[in-house]
């Protein structure tokens, strides 16, 4: 379950990779004009038209055309985009590399889901089939304008090297969790702590793409001695945190009986919650449990689709937002989704939140654009993601204007009502990750596209003999 792979696997993937596709940044200052820039940072600004500068792999300007060639000095390269610009999308709860599972055990409530189908299935992964998985997730991530994954899974090195692969960005928090098979006895996981501090070791901040975290599964699947331990590894680097909390009603039964308290109270008296703290999908919270995140500013990735197909729940999302605790979108893994597409998310946070508070003004278009992007860059604790701002990586996506969807546009608040409410992630048209162009007029030009799929097709029959 844990990186156990040699060099030459590894250099097998590197050779794998496609020539470089996209349109890479020719050094110098490159101003991007666009018929309307999205920025993002908060509030409702658009730019109409507008343009951002970016330079390396970050962003050093953002305002209008006439402002930036009125101020600026030096050989700047200017490249008109078609549309609008937005920052690259945030998916801050994702199991990407289980594209090699979509479609398998459906109409299963999540235990159940978990035990007799997903389960036995990852016990057999090999690295190879994480890198496929991962590399044919990340082009359908970006395909979506989706430029961060945040991804909690096993043989870490497999998905980093997808990623470096894909030139996508990550957020990568290997999981603890004992699967079918593996040795439970003692601090059993202890072994996958050592392993993934190494792996932290060694590729933390690799390519300028690469965050590695820390991730434990579940209150219900791993000891609160892990917990701590995995917490305390995380902690100690400064690292992100990352784990399921109250997903369903009744994971947690065995959990509190042994420990006297809900999930959230028990593990932030344990220390659990002292560091960076992502809290994914939090739907079966007590006020007293929304009080504790607050106190401990611990982030919560939200995931309603997943939540919704699974029949897990509705998380209270404008109680967490209302007491300022971060919340990002995630899709969760695209075997309870089953797709990677952050703008459904997004749609579907709005109308959940509505139909929860009996309120039509229930998280407006804005809100739920800032969901996918600053808001899930600060559930991270990367407000470098999710922006386009001076500092921020040049992480962007151009979205189509020339649709029906974009129809009336009558002012400026108009277009985030369209992008939330009736645009969709086919019309995203070019990507942008790190300053480096990804996606060229729809088309994924980091990733061979027809072997990923026939890569993850025959993992994925093999595995499904388990
Ligand atoms: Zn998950």
């Amino acid at each position: 379950m844990v990186n156990d792979e040699g060099s030459e696997m590894q250099a097998a993937r590197l050779d794998a990779r496609l020539p470089f596709g996209g349109a890479a940044p020719r050094g110098g200052t490159v101003r991007y004009v666009a018929d309307a820039v999205v920025p993002c940072t908060g509030g409702a600004v658009v730019l109409r038209p507008g343009a951002v500068e970016v330079s390396g792999d970050s962003v050093t300007r953002v305002g209008t055309p006439g402002d930036l060639r009125s101020s600026s000095d030096g050989d700047i390269r200017e490249v008109r985009v078609d549309g609008a610009l937005l920052p690259g999308f945030v998916n801050t709860h994702c199991h990407s590399p289980m594209t090699l599972f979509r479609g398998t055990g459906e109409n299963l409530p999540l235990l159940r889901w978990l035990h007799e189908v997903l389960w036995p299935r990852e016990a057999h992964l090999e690295p190879d089939d994480v890198y496929w998985g991962m590399t044919l997730a990340a082009a359908e991530l970006l395909a979506f304008g989706v430029t961060t994954s945040c991804e909690m899974y096993f043989h870490p090195d497999a998905v980093a090297d997808a990623v470096v692969g894909a030139g996508s960005r990550v957020v990568l928090t290997p999981a603890v969790l004992a699967l079918p098979g593996t040795e439970t006895a003692g601090d059993w996981w202890t072994a996958s702590l050592e392993q993934y501090a190494d792996f932290h070791t060694r590729r933390h901040g690799e390519a300028g793409r690469i965050e590695v975290g820390f991730a434990a599964h579940a209150a219900y699947s791993v000891p609160l001695a892990g917990l701590v331990d995995t917490a305390a590894a995380a902690e100690a680097r400064g690292a992100l945190f990352h784990l399921h909390v109250a997903e369903t009603a009744t994971e947690a039964e065995a959990f509190e009986a042994e420990h006297g308290g809900s999930v959230p109270r028990v593990l932030a008296e344990a220390g659990v919650f002292d560091g960076r703290v992502l809290a994914a999908h939090s739907i079966w919270l007590s006020p007293e449990d929304i009080d504790t995140y607050a106190a401990h500013d611990v982030a919560v990735a939200h995931c309603p689709q997943s939540n919704a197909k699974l029949a897990s729940g509705i998380a209270p999302l404008t109680d967490l937002l209302a007491r300022g605790i971060r919340v990002g979108l995630g899709t969760d893994g695209p075997a309870s989704n089953n797709d990677l597409d952050l703008w459904e998310e997004m749609r579907l946070a709005a109308l959940l939140a509505r139909l929860r508070q009996s309120d039509a003004g229930a998280l407006p278009a804005g809100v739920a654009l800032d969901l996918a992007t600053r808001g899930a860059g600060a559930a991270l604790g990367r407000p470098d993601l999710g922006v386009l701002a001076p500092g921020a990586k040049a992480d962007m996506m151009a979205v189509s204007l020339d649709d029906p969807a974009f129809v009336p546009l009558l002012d400026d608040a108009m277009l985030i009502e369209h992008l939330v409410w009736s645009a969709s992630s086919r019309l995203v048209t070019d990507v942008w990750v790190g300053g480096e162009q990804v996606v060229v007029d729809r088309e994924v030009r980091t990733v061979d596209l027809a072997r990923a799929r026939a890569e993850v097709g025959r993992r994925a029959a093999r595995l499904a003999s388990y």
